[in-house]
């Protein structure tokens, strides 16, 4: 199952206020943090905060409960380059602020130019690169382990690549962790023997 099955359906209030903004003179993606979208954003954020139950949903890390600046409202196709996309449900969740400064406004899609003049959000899985988490089971492409992610797929490589996931042994270089945890490590044993993906907590 995805982690998202349940895409914002933005209010009167908020939909009225986008309308408005998309009707100024150089409307560009960097109106997105506006003063007056404010109470769009926080819609935003409030709604995939519960649906996600504070989960990243690239590192499944922790988002902020209440500090906005904790938890950034993602734009899975950036909105930089895609700007038609900016307020689509099913390109919007929260992500850690972490994966926010790693992802940027990486490439998401497989083919952007091709996807460029498309009015509708693509909703074709393989459209995409990266872990969508409103189509793709995140166990399908990324095991974690502890602080380890290990890739299932292609998908999941990409997604370990431009968020920097294991970023904790980039820094520290060690992997004593697996090492010294017996659980942890007959886990991974039985993942690398099998191919199956451990429970996720
Ligand atoms: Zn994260």
């Amino acid at each position: 199952m995805p982690i998202i099955d349940n895409p914002i359906v933005l209010s009167d209030a908020s939909l009225v206020l986008i309308e408005q903004k998309k009707a100024t003179a150089n409307f560009s993606h960097a109106n997105w943090g506006d003063e007056d979208l404010q109470p769009v954003r926080r819609e935003i954020r409030e709604h995939y905060r519960n649906v996600q139950r504070l989960v990243c949903v690239y590192c499944l890390g922790s988002v902020s409960a209440h500090s906005a600046a904790g938890a950034p409202v993602e734009h899975i196709v950036p909105k930089s380059q895609h700007l038609h996309f900016m307020f689509e449900p099913e390109n919007l969740c929260v992500i850690c602020p972490d994966c926010n400064e790693f992802k940027s406004n990486r490439e998401s899609l497989v083919n952007p130019v091709l996807t460029a003049n498309r009015v509708n959000y693509p909703r074709n899985s393989a459209l995409y690169r990266i872990v969508h988490p409103h189509f793709d089971s995140y166990d399908n492409h990324i095991a974690k382990f502890n602080r380890l992610y290990v890739e299932c797929s292609d998908k999941g490589g990409y997604t370990i690549y431009i968020c920097n996931l294991n970023r904790f042994f980039r820094r520290f270089g060690r992997c004593d962790e697996l090492v010294n945890d017996v659980a942890l490590a007959e886990q991974a044993e039985r993942f690398f023997e099998d191919g199956i993906a451990p429970e996720q907590p």
